[in-house]
Order: C-alpha cells, then sequence, then structure tokens
C-alpha cells in the first residue's frame, strides 16, 4: 500500500470511529421509564461563586482552544518501559522485581527530583499526598534511584519488595464450592474475586431479569473497542424520588472500585424491601465499570494500566486517556497533560473519549433529579469535593463537607477504616478534567470522589479478601449518604 492510500485509509478509520460512537450516542433509546433527552441542568448561578472566578461557570468547550499546549506538571507519568514491551509483543507485563517505595516528601525538592526521575522513566508513582508519594521502581532502575536517594538524604520505606508476587497472590481461583454455588446462582459474580467485564454486565442482567419491577439495564453508549457502556438503575417507580448517579472503574487498575459498586447493587436489588425509605426513595443508578477496555487489559495484559485503549493519533503514538482528565469543566488545566504517552493523559480536547462522553451525555440529558454522584476510585481513603481542578471550592462547601464527614464516621463505625475528608485539591493535588468537577458544574448538589481502600501497604494490588470488609463498610457509608439526599 503507498503512503497516500495508507493515510486514506487510517483517515476513514477515524472518520468511521467518530461516527460510529456519536451515531451510538444520538441513537440511545432509553429504556421504559428511563429518563429522556431535552432536560439539560443549567449550571450555578455565576454570582454563587466563593472563591472561584467567575469564568470558571461559563462553557469548557471555548476553553479549550485557549489552553496552552504544552501544560507540564511535576505529577506528569510516563508510561512504563514494560508496558511499552507488552504493546510491542502482546504479551503480559511482568512486574518481577518492581518494589513499592513510601517516600517522604516533606523535604524541599523531593518532588523535582521524583520528577526528574519520573521523565527519564526510572519510575511512576501511584499515588500520594501533600507528605508521600508511593513510587514503583523498576527493577533496572533499582541501583541508580537508590543511589539518588542515598545521595539527596531523600527517606523511604519499601511497601513491597516484589510487586509481581503480590499481583499472582491477588486473585487466586474460586474453590469448588463457590464454583459450584456459581452455577446455581443464575450468575457468575461473586465478592470473593475480582472479575472479568462478562462476569459483571451477566450479573446486570440477571438483576433486570430476577427483579423487573425494580431493576432495568440500559446501555448509554461503546467504548472505543465497541464494548457496552451498561447502567444499571433500581427504582421503585415513584416519580417524586430524588436519583443518585454512582460510577465505578473510571481507571482500570483500581479494581476495587467495580467489586464495591456491584457490591451496593447486589445488596439494594436482593434486599430492597428491607432497606429504609431512604434508600427506597432513591432512584439509583449503576455504571461498575466507566473503562470496560482498561479494565479488560488490566486482566489480560498490565495489572496496572490506568487510562483507556484509545490510540493517539497525532503526536507521539501511545495508548490512551485517562477518562478522569478529560471531562469538560476546566479541561485542560492543572495537574493533566497533553502528551498522549502520559499516565494523565487528558486527550486531544474535552470529552474526546467515547466513555467520558456517554457518560456525560447520559447525565446532561436525563430527566432524573440527580442529587448525588459518587465516583469510586482507588486507592488513599478520601472522602473528596470539588474542586479539582485548583485550589478552590464551591459556594456550598460547608454541606459537601458535612455529609462527607457523616459518611466517613459511619464507614469507620461499620468496618474500622479512617477516611480523610475534604476538598480534592486541597487534600491532594490539583487535577483538572475529572468527572466529579463536571458534574458538580452541572448542578449535582452532593458530588464525591472516594478513594477507596488500603493507605498503601497493597494500594492497587488489594487482596480478595479485603473485597467484603471494603465494600461493607462503603455501603454504610451510601446509607448516610441516601439520608442526607432524602432532607433536599
Ligand atoms: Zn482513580
Amino acid at each position: 500500500m503507498g503512503s497516500w492510500t495508507r493515510m486514506a485509509v487510517l483517515l476513514v478509520a477515524v472518520l468511521a470511529t467518530a461516527t460510529l460512537s456519536t451515531a451510538l450516542i444520538n441513537e440511545l433509546e432509553p429504556g421504559k421509564d428511563w429518563p429522556t433527552r431535552g432536560s439539560v441542568k443549567q449550571p450555578y448561578n455565576q454570582t454563587e461563586a466563593l472563591t472561584v472566578p467567575t469564568e470558571a461557570y461559563t462553557s469548557t468547550t471555548e476553553l479549550v482552544e485557549e489552553t496552552p499546549p504544552n501544560v507540564k506538571d511535576e505529577l506528569e507519568e510516563e508510561i512504563t518501559i514494560l508496558a511499552r514491551a507488552a504493546e510491542a509483543g502482546n504479551v503480559k507485563v511482568d512486574y518481577s522485581g518492581a518494589q513499592l517505595w513510601k517516600v517522604s516528601t516533606e523535604k524541599n525538592g523531593v518532588r523535582v527530583i521524583l520528577g526528574r526521575l519520573k521523565r527519564r522513566n526510572l519510575i511512576s508513582t501511584w499515588a500520594g499526598n501533600q507528605s508521600y508519594v508511593d513510587v514503583l521502581i523498576k527493577p533496572n532502575a533499582m541501583a541508580n534511584v537508590t543511589r539518588v536517594f542515598a545521595r539527596e538524604n531523600i527517606s523511604y520505606d519499601i511497601i513491597i519488595d516484589d510487586l509481581q508476587k503480590r499481583i499472582n497472590e491477588e486473585n487466586p481461583p474460586l474453590d469448588v464450592n463457590e464454583i459450584e454455588l456459581q452455577d446455581r446462582r443464575g450468575h457468575r459474580m461473586t465478592w470473593k474475586q475480582y472479575h472479568r467485564l462478562e462476569d459483571i454486565h451477566g450479573f446486570l442482567d440477571y438483576l433486570a431479569k430476577t427483579y423487573p419491577k425494580i431493576v432495568s439495564v440500559n446501555t448509554i453508549g461503546k467504548s472505543y473497542e465497541g464494548k457496552d457502556l451498561k447502567i444499571l438503575r433500581i427504582s421503585d417507580g415513584n416519580p417524586n424520588n430524588k436519583a443518585v448517579f454512582i460510577d465505578g472503574g473510571i481507571h482500570a487498575r483500581e479494581w476495587i472500585s467495580p467489586a464495591t459498586v456491584t457490591y451496593f447493587i447486589n445488596q439494594i436489588a436482593e434486599n430492597f424491601d428491607e432497606e429504609s425509605d431512604d434508600m427506597k426513595q432513591i432512584d439509583w443508578y449503576f455504571l461498575p465499570v466507566v473503562n470496560p477496555d482498561g479494565y479488560e487489559y488490566t486482566h489480560l495484559v498490565d495489572r496496572l494500566w490506568r487510562k483507556n485503549r484509545k490510540p493517539s493519533f497525532t503526536g507521539r503514538q501511545c495508548f490512551g486517556t485517562d477518562l478522569n482528565r478529560n471531562f469538560g469543566y476546566r479541561w485542560g488545566g492543572k495537574g493533566a497533560s497533553n502528551n498522549p504517552c502520559s499516565e494523565i493523559f487528558r486527550g486531544s480536547r474535552s470529552f474526546s473519549e467515547p466513555e467520558s462522553r456517554a457518560v456525560s451525555e447520559f447525565i446532561k440529558t436525563s430527566v432524573a433529579n440527580f442529587s448525588a454522584y459518587l465516583t469510586y476510585h482507588s486507592y488513599g481513603q478520601y472522602l473528596l469535593y470539588p474542586w479539582g481542578y485548583d485550589n478552590a471550592v464551591p459556594p456550598d462547601h460547608k454541606d459537601l463537607d458535612v455529609v462527607g464527614k457523616s459518611i466517613a464516621e459511619a464507614i469507620e463505625r461499620a468496618g474500622g477504616s479512617k477516611y480523610s475528608v475534604g476538598s480534592s485539591s486541597g487534600l491532594l493535588y490539583p487535577a483538572s478534567g475529572g468527572s466529579d468537577d463536571w458534574v458538580k458544574a452541572q448542578g449535582v448538589k452532593y458530588t464525591f470522589t472516594i478513594e477507596l481502600s488500603d493507605t498503601g501497604r497493597y494500594g492497587f494490588i488489594l487482596p480478595t479478601t479485603k473485597i467484603e470488609p471494603v465494600a461493607r463498610e462503603s455501603l454504610a457509608g451510601l446509607r448516610v449518604l441516601a439520608s442526607y439526599v432524602s432532607k433536599l
């Protein structure tokens, strides 16, 4: 094929993809009693802003063009050499000998040094706050990084001494009894294992079939690779109900998130009659896996993959956009990268990704009276409210703080985990383009990003024995949220 032909084929492919995703969203067929189009919620009254400049509430599509093309941040992460190898050879990424270090950042200059090591592709970062960062050290970089840390007098603790060993132990197969139970139950979902997408979707369909009076399932769009974005709704059909939107799995490697969201679904659907009036008077919308392509990729190729799987068509050829940097409120600001190879790549423009676009279209066009939005991530045990894009808070931040703190108390009472509550930019660091900021800007009152367990002992590689305890205490927190929603 000549280069012009090749380019034409590529162009056709790009256009086909664009047309396909647009068409799917436009053809969105709401199910029986599902919200329909034409009810776009109004953003906040501009005069209500406290610390946020008024342009914060203007259309973000205008901001897109004004964003300088070279936004770089010290938190920017490079794709790992290992992941590149996997893309080339399609073999499973092996993390043998890779270590996780907890690095104190109290000392001046540590973040700068970490940024430098990251750009040289010697380390990648997992999570952290203003006093520490969890850093993944690749085996071939160990000596180098150890030397730099010694020279610069940077203190650290080794948290995981062989990451691959942890990955191997994380998700063991179910025992015989459990498998037998699975066969009898009519779906394969358990909370004793991290399941593949097929099991999760099968479980949603099973519930819709089993409880048709209260449960329905809808597909709100397709992922880049064409996988369904499946939403499950639980509702008693009362038109006066308020609505809550809950999603999980925006970041592929945070397996505890879809596990927790499906646990909520199971508990509420299976025991609906026994739930409190507060819980029953809410229309619950659950999207357990926002990023199905990335999620499957973490099962099949790279356990630590974070982004979606759409290749970049311009600049350096890399895969994936960070969906939680792609939402269209203050898109392209701090804590997001314009480098397609970065772990926090914001995408070519706001809502450039089919997954984030489908979520936003659904929320925007829904007639459901959304009063709360919870997006589940891991890890660190934080209850974060907007804003994420910069160190500022919305006008009703005190309400959010009160609710966040009571949710945190309920979680601790139920299971003992301590959650910190605050604005995401204040408690962690600024990150623009997050789903929570965009949803809050649509006027949804109680908007939280929840970073589930743990605080770094296992990090993303949380053993399956932790699923039920984490999910159970999180449900206690959700019930407290429901009580506040009912008071609105
Ligand atoms: Zn996340």
